[in-house]
């Protein structure tokens, strides 16, 4: 750290991505991409954009791209809000919402307390059950902004939107945050809630379920004056946090849902499958809602489990908290990848 960095940051602990490794060709199952790419529309209109044109800058507005969201979840464009990953989004919500203090899960998608740091809130880590389920008595009538992933991550549980609504309703002068990054893979979600609540806010993002983690687009949907109050947030920082070839692709991966769905519907498959497999071999697993498996074995540590499928060309994500050191999140992939997980976790397995 250089001698000129901020005090109050100095101890900001960051974000650890996880790996995009280059020096071999992993199979890749520790970031919860999707392994299939783009829709033919995106592949398309991103052939065919106006590179040209790339000298002049986006629209700031997006409103091309906003109409056609609004447009697909039947809600306006003033209740929408894009952003560069949904990442953005998130930071402009804590920046926004949390002078009175924030609350999420301890075990949880870990830019949270990134962020809750970064802007020095005060932050309440509400624990997980012993079997990882969120309670969602633990969060009525929280004094405090709430921030929950639906389904949770890296456990892949999800809340019943019931369950969403009565954490929404009991806390009525408080903003209620749904990150809904795995949606599309199980869990119901709270958008349609958007028009009767006035302190919640939905969170998407095209990295998983949409196969454009390498373009960066994420978005709100919410009551109109909340997304006034993030708008002004976009503005003074980045007017133009999505690129030219962002909005094209946003836009034109709308047009291909039936393409999406099909995927999402594979991967659910592929996840199931995979995991009755898992448990064949002693594993024991949360109930995922997701694109991953959040599974430990009760004979071989998480961080020994995870070496040893490195050393076997396979990357998923080891994560060190006191509660998930045995667990790792492995990342659905193809048929065929996670054929080859399986039997490599067979021999594994199998001599211990
Ligand atoms: C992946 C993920 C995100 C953010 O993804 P972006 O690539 O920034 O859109 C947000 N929340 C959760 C829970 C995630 O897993």
């Amino acid at each position: 750290m250089s001698r000129f960095m901020s005090e109050r940051l100095s101890k900001l602990a960051a974000y650890t991505p996880g790996e995009q490794p280059r020096d071999m060709a992993y199979i890749k199952l520790n970031t919860n991409e999707s392994p299939f790419p783009p829709s033919p529309s995106v592949i398309e209109r991103i052939n065919s954009a106006e590179v040209e044109r790339l000298n002049l800058y986006p629209d700031p507005t997006a409103a091309a791209f906003r109409a056609k969201l609004a447009e697909h979840y039947g809600v306006k464009p003033e209740n929408v809000t894009v952003s560069n990953g949904s990442d953005e989004v998130l930071n402009f919500i804590f920046m926004a919402f949390c002078d009175g203090g924030v609350a999420y899960p301890d075990i949880s998608y870990g830019f949270y307390s990134v962020f809750a740091q970064l802007y020095s809130l005060d932050a309440l880590a509400v624990p997980l059950k012993a079997d990882f389920t969120i309670d969602y008595r633990d969060y009525l009538n929280l004094d405090r902004t709430i921030v929950i992933a639906n389904p949770n991550a890296p456990t892949g549980i999800a809340l019943p939107l019931s369950e969403v609504e009565e954490i929404v309703r009991s806390n009525a002068n408080n903003i209620v945050v749904i990150d809904e990054a795995y949606v599309d893979f199980g869990a119901e979600s709270a958008i349609t809630l958007t028009d009767r609540y006035d302190n919640l806010i939905v969170v998407q993002t095209y990295s998983k379920s949409r196969s454009l983690a390498g373009m960066r687009i994420g978005y709100g949907i919410a009551n109109a004056e909340i997304i006034s109050d993030l708008e002004k947030i976009r503005y003074s920082t980045n007017p133009y946090n999505l690129d030219r070839l962002a909005l094209i692709a946003g836009e034109a991966a709308l047009c291909d849902s039936g393409y999406y769905a099909d995927n999402a519907q594979k991967i659910i498959e592929t996840r199931e499958k995979t995991a009755s497999e898992l448990k064949e071999l002693g594993f024991v697993m949360t109930d995922s809602k997701t694109n991953f498996l959040f599974a430990s074995h009760p004979k071989i540590s998480g961080e020994n489990l995870y070496t040893k499928l490195r050393e076997q060309g396979i990357l998923v994500r080891h994560f060190g908290g006191e509660r998930v050191r045995d667990y790792l999140r492995i990342t659905i992939g193809t048929a065929e990848q996670m054929d080859k997980l399986v039997s490599v976790m067979k021999n594994i397995t199998s001599k211990i």
